[in-house]
């Protein structure tokens, strides 16, 4: 029976379809290779499925039998792309299923920094509502103004069509090449990313993490910012550099942000972002509900039981494996 390893997160009912077929052993831990019980496995496993285990060379001097790491996420900063290429082992993701569910999420979090929700929520259940809100509680519009997509993937995309059709909002957008499409079908311009931060009242980042976009957020760019934009990181944490984030939304430089994602996570006690009053905090929940957990896990449990079987899976991510075993 082949040996599957899960880590961190499976939907249950794929759980259970694949612990009828494989021999399965499900791990948290956050650091695993200190488990001895997680190395033996190892060891001997086919595949491994789950989300943000670090597959890097160490990891994977533990596993000489391995033939496929499924992430059940779309973003694969988590794996050494090159390494297992090397190594000839498949790796598969899982792209497009959750692109509407993170943009709305990202919606969400424009809305709820933009117009003060989780504030003023808590300052009606705190009983502090008896007379009517001060100037100082209003908060700014979302529709009709500019927003600033940087990484126009699919979930870029999809965020653009909320954004243009459901509040009236000018696009401008940045990403390594334009998308002509796109263009056409959200009225959306193609920038610098300096334009892009000098023109934006909402600028939010939705690229994947690589060394490319690596801290691509920091100082500079902040300064580049209008003082009445608000930020929003729905990518990676990594792809800003957060004490400078921190160091903006104290000084003045951009009004406020929504992040879903941190350099940490889960965030350190003392990461000072927590302490802000102009920042809304979500825990990585990008693709966070029943139906599209589901979907990924259902999707990552396709691409692993592809690639066991000898068939190519639909999301590898380095297909020249496949070329290789052919
Ligand atoms: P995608 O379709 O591959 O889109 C990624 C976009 O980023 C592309 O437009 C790409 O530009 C752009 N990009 C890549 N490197 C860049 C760079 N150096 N400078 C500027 N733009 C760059 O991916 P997706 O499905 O939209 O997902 C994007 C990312 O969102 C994921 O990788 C993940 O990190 C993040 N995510 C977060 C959550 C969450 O829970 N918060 C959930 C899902 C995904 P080109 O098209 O020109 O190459």
């Amino acid at each position: 029976m082949k040996k599957i390893l899960v880590y961190q997160r499976l939907e249950r009912p794929v759980l259970q379809e694949l612990q009828i077929k494989y021999d399965v052993r499900f791990f948290n831990d956050p650091n695993p290779l200190s488990n001895r019980e997680f190395v033996s496995f190892l060891q001997e496993a086919d595949g491994i499925i789950g989300l943000e285990l670090e597959v890097n060379k160490t990891l994977l001097d533990h596993a000489p039998n391995l033939k496929v790491v499924s992430n059940v996420s779309v973003g694969y900063n988590n794996l050494d792309i090159e390494e297992l290429t090397k190594r000839n082992i498949m790796a598969t993701n899982t792209p497009g299923v959750l692109t509407d569910t993170v943009a709305d999420m990202a919606m969400g979090l424009m809305l709820a920094v933009a117009r003060r929700i989780p504030e003023l929520d808590q300052f009606v259940k705190s009983r502090q509502w008896t007379q009517s809100l001060t100037e100082e509680q209003y908060g700014t519009d979302v529709h009709h103004k500019v927003l600033g997509i940087i990484g126009m993937g699919r979930i870029g995309q999809a965020i653009a069509q909320r954004a243009r059709f459901g509040f009236d909002m000018e696009i401008l957008y940045h990403s390594r090449t334009p998308k002509p499409e796109a263009e056409a079908k959200y009225d959306a311009t193609y920038c610098t990313l300096d334009e892009l931060l000098q023109q934006s009242d909402f600028v939010c980042l939705i690229t994947p993490l690589t060394k490319e976009t690596e801290g691509m957020i920091g100082k500079r760019e902040f300064q580049l910012m209008k003082p009445s934009a608000i930020f929003i990181n729905a990518s990676r944490g990594k792809t800003v550099v957060e004490s400078d984030l921190i160091a903006a939304l104290k000084e003045g430089q951009i009004k406020a942000a929504g992040l879903d994602v941190f350099t940490k996570e889960p965030i350190e006690p003392d990461n000072e972002l927590l302490d802000l009053p102009n920042v809304v905090t979500l825990p990585h929940i990008g693709s966070s509900t029943y139906e599209t957990e589901l979907a990924m896990s259902r999707l990552a449990a396709e691409n692993l039981e592809a690639a066991l079987n000898g068939q190519r899976p639909k999301n590898l991510i380095n297909p020249s494996v496949w070329e290789t075993a052919k």
